[in-house]
């Protein structure tokens, strides 16, 4: 009333993919289309396996393997992640600790599941938490709870009161992607974090000429001062090892040691060797 507004064909078209994707991703949840990928943690020094990332993916009878970039967004918009990242958490922590049984051991192999702030913020993720721990059976020091810093920073009285209960469970929890938003050192003093995953980007400028490696070596040095573990995120190149090892990072993943698979590929990986070794 008493205002225009501009509209473009795109609008209705951006609407209508959208409202698609949200009926799609129904039927996907009722018809099981949904996998887990897991990427191994490994010790940097020794290539031993510390853990594991699960990462959703969409088997779609049609269009094949939807990698999660380009699904998540709409079920967040729609709230769907909510019943989505529940069966993640309890898919997870289920397949999870009937590999650990298999594994030398394998009780202390973590595995860490992405939460989005959609899920911190409109569902009870302390409940959902607490049941997969519960029919899985899963150690719940084993599972690292990864939030990104966006995450944190929406109302974050409530925020800290659902990171004061997930402790509670003994979970662990992970900022992820860490030094991409708003990297305010204000939370990590007032969330009770326990690992900082180093982002992409600054593992990329790692070897290079131009004093890439600053960021890097900023974030592993708070990691050291605050008592907090530092993991390494999309390591490819050896280099990009050799200088993380370099400064002192313990733990990392990439495509260097190995692309998200099955669970049950990693039993024959050299990662999984050097557990057994
Ligand atoms: P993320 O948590 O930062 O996960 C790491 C992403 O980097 C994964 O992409 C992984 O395949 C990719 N990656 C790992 N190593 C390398 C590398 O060496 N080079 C490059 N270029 N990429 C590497 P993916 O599986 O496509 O997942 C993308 C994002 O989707 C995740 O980023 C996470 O934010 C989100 N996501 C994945 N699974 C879930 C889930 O179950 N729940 C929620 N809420 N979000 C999820
Ligand atoms: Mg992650």
């Amino acid at each position: 009333k008493g205002r225009y507004m501009v509209f473009e064909p795109s609008m209705q078209h951006a609407a209508s993919e959208r409202r698609e994707m949200e009926v799609e991703l129904d039927k996907a949840m009722r018809e099981g289309q949904f996998l887990l990928h897991y990427q191994p943690i490994v010790d940097l020094r020794s290539g031993y396996l510390l853990g594991v990332e699960a990462l959703i993916r969409w088997k779609h009878p049609e269009r094949g393997m939807i990698a999660p970039a380009d699904f998540i967004p709409t079920a967040e918009e729609t709230g769907q992640i909510v019943p989505l990242g529940r069966w993640v958490l309890a898919q997870a922590c289920r397949e999870v600790k009937v590999w650990q049984a298999r594994l030398p051991e394998g009780r202390q192999v973590r595995v860490s599941v992405n939460v989005s702030a959609t899920q911190l913020s409109k569902s009870d993720i302390c409940a959902d938490v607490g049941r997969a721990l519960e029919i899985s059976g899963i150690d719940p020091g084993c599972l690292v709870i990864e939030l990104t810093e966006t995450a944190l920073m929406h109302n974050s009285d409530s925020v800290l009161a659902t990171l004061i209960e997930l402790k509670k469970l003994g979970v662990r929890i992970a900022i992820d992607n860490f030094g991409t938003g708003y990297s305010s050192l204000a939370y990590l003093h007032r969330f009770p974090i326990d690992i900082l995953k180093i982002d992409r980007s600054f593992v990329e400028r790692l070897g290079g000429v131009d004093g890439g490696e600053d960021f890097a070596r900023a974030i592993i040095t708070l990691g050291g001062t605050l008592d907090l573990e530092v993991v390494a995120e999309g390591i490819e190149l050896e280099n990009q090892q050799r200088g993380l090892i370099e400064l002192g990072c313990v733990a990392g993943q990439g495509f260097y040691y190995a692309r998200p698979c099955l669970l049950h590929e990693l039993e024959y990986s050299v990662h999984m060797a050097r557990r057994r070794t």
